[in-house]
């Protein structure tokens, strides 16, 4: 899933691998897809996008925006992937959209469950995206100890650690994949709730965030998913389903999964205090 260290490892990618490119073919879905949404009718992507030439890419919390001339974009968010093949690789068969560079290496996006590939000329006015784009991510230096404090009073006196981090989009890009990680390394369990936390676990929560989400991304993403170019992310998952029913790296304890809130939440029922 998309979430901040593969969005930023993908721009990063795209933004180095794709940048001056020019489209010059653009393939419609080759099979069709229930929960895969465009803009509009994805009919008329091949008009908006062929001649077009890749000037930026940008991550940011569960997008990724590959912004070309005429102020035309493709954006991807959460649940759709977007895979780099050069141009003596082949290219998958099945896909809801191919886009083919002017030196024949191409850029090819599947939806596994559900996701969106918004092509568009302008503003893109979906609610999550622009609020998304419109806040300060965790890797950077303005998302201090004070606004993190925000967040935090803003939400409900009895909102559990996962809900804080993981819905409402207070922190767009922080979802169900990094929060494991997050409060692990905080020492709180994701049932946690935050009217039992200190000012002491309160900072050791904000430090994880940061320190977490900025190793991820430093090593390319997570082990649990891939990169623009189908390599898997370099940062080792404590908690995920690679390590579930593994001894927990700080004590030995086995680490546990249990659904919670709608997904799995992983956790070391020893070094994570509910
Ligand atoms: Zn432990």
């Amino acid at each position: 899933m998309l979430e901040i260290p593969e969005s930023k490892t993908i721009s990063l990618q795209a933004g180095k691998t794709l940048i001056g490119r020019r489209i010059k073919k653009v393939v419609q879905a080759t099979s069709s897809h229930k929960f895969a949404f465009y803009c509009g009718d994805p009919a008329g992507y091949a008009k908006l996008l062929t001649e077009r030439q890749v000037k930026s890419a940008n991550g940011h919390g569960m997008f990724v925006d590959l912004h070309c001339d005429e102020s035309i974009c493709i954006t991807i968010g959460d649940g759709t992937n977007m895979r780099y093949y050069s141009p003596v690789e082949p290219h998958p068969d099945k896909h809801q959209l191919l886009i083919v560079f002017d030196d024949g290496s191409c850029v090819a996006y599947t939806v596994a469950m559900y996701g969106g590939i918004w092509v568009y000329k302008g503003i893109f006015d979906n609610p999550y995206y622009q609020r998304s784009l419109n806040s300060i991510s965790p890797l950077d230096d303005t998302f201090d100890e004070l606004h993190f404090d925000n967040i935090f009073k803003g939400a409900a006196k009895d909102i559990s650690m996962k809900a804080l981090l993981a819905t409402a989009q207070r922190i767009p890009g922080v979802g169900n994949g990094v929060l494991q990680d997050i409060l692990f390394n905080a020492g709180l369990h994701p049932k946690r709730k935050k009217s039992t936390l200190t000012d002491f676990h309160k900072t050791e929560l904000f430090h994880s965030l940061k320190m977490t989400l900025n190793k991820m991304t430093d090593l390319g993403g997570r082990d649990t998913e891939k990169d623009l170019f189908g390599h898997i992310g370099g940062y080792k998952t404590l908690l995920s389903k690679n390590t579930v029913q593994d001894p927990c790296p700080h004590c030995g304890n086995v680490i546990v999964k249990e659904t919670y809130l709608g997904g799995a939440v992983y956790f070391c029922p020893a070094c994570q205090s509910l």
